[in-house]
C-alpha cells in the first residue's frame, strides 16, 4: 500500500522536525508493507530528502514544467532539476493545478518528460461534481486517460490517482458503489496490466478502514490529514494494521 503525502503549499524548514514521528513508525513497522512518499513544496524536497536519507520514506515534488531542457521559463522548475535534488516522483494533473489552466495535452508533456528524467509519476484524474452529477464521469476519466497518457507505451513509471475533484479537502467521499465503480473503469482501460491506483479526497483515520476494502486500491493520496504526523500515521496504521 503506498501513502503519498501530498503537502501542497504547507511547510518551512522547521516542519520537518515534525516527521520525526513518522521515520519512527516507518522503522518500528518493517513487517508490515507499505510504501510512504512526502511530496512537500520544492523548498524543502533537498532538506527533506537528507533526512530521509537512512529511511525508506521516499521524496517527491508536486509538478514540474514541461519542458525537459533548460530554458526561459520564470518560476519554473523541470523533472530532471526535481530528480536532481532528490525527488523520486512528481505529482502530475493535480486538480488544483488543471483548474489553473493546466490541459491534458500540457500534462502529457509534463508525463513524458518526466519519465525522461526518471521519476515516477502520481498521475490525477477525477471528475467535478457538475460532471458527476451530468454523469460524466466515465467520460471523463477516459479523455483524461487518452490524452494525459498520449503515446506513452511504457507505462511502468505511472501511478493513478482517482481524485474526484468535489472530494478534496471537503470531507465528503464518494459512497462505496460508486468508488468501486470509477476504480474499475479506470482499470478496463489499460489493456495489459493495469497501473497501480491511489485513491485520493478527504482521507482520514475514519474512513480509511472503509476505503482500503475497495478493490484494487493500492494506497492513498492525502493532502491535509498528511500534514499531520499523528493523522497521517493513524491513517495508515488503521490501513495496514
Ligand atoms: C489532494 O489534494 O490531493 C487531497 C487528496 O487532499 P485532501 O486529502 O485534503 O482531500
Amino acid at each position: 500500500m503506498y501513502f503519498v503525502a501530498n503537502w501542497k503549499m504547507f511547510g518551512d524548514l522547521r516542519t520537518l522536525n515534525l516527521l520525526d514521528k513518522v521515520i519512527k513508525f516507518s522503522k518500528t513497522n518493517k513487517k508490515h508493507k507499505f510504501k510512504i512518499v512526502y511530496c512537500p513544496p520544492n523548498t524543502l524536497i533537498r532538506p527533506l530528502s537528507r533526512r530521509l536519507k537512512k529511511t525508506k520514506i521516499e521524496v517527491g515534488a508536486q509538478n514540474c514544467h514541461h519542458s525537459y531542457e533548460y530554458g526561459a521559463h520564470t518560476g519554473q522548475v523541470n523533472s530532471s532539476m526535481l530528480k536532481n535534488v532528490g525527488a523520486k516522483y512528481v505529482i502530475l494533473g493535480h486538480s488544483e493545478n488543471r483548474q489553473l489552466g493546466e490541459t491534458d495535452n500540457l500534462i502529457n508533456l509534463k508525463i513524458k518528460s518526466a519519465i525522461k528524467s526518471g521519476l515516477k509519476i502520481i498521475f490525477c484524474i477525477g471528475e467535478t461534481l457538475k460532471e458527476r452529477r451530468t454523469k460524466k464521469t466515465n467520460q471523463v476519466l477516459k479523455r483524461q486517460i487518452e490524452k494525459g497518457l498520449k503515446s506513452i507505451k511504457n507505462k511502468s513509471k505511472i501511478i493513478i490517482a482517482y481524485e474526484p475533484v468535489w472530494s478534496i479537502g471537503t470531507g465528503v467521499i464518494p459512497k462505496e458503489a460508486a468508488l468501486i465503480q470509477a476504480i474499475s473503469f479506470i482499470k478496463s482501460r489499460f489493456v495489459k496490466k493495469y497501473p497501480k491506483i491511489l485513491y485520493g479526497g478527504s482521507v482520514n483515520a475514519n474512513n480509511a478502514d472503509k476505503l482500503k476494502k475497495i478493490p484494487n486500491i493500492d494506497g492513498f493520496l492525502i493532502g491535509g490529514a498528511s500534514q499531520s504526523p499523528k493523522k497521517f500515521i493513524d491513517i495508515i496504521q488503521k490501513t495496514i494494521i
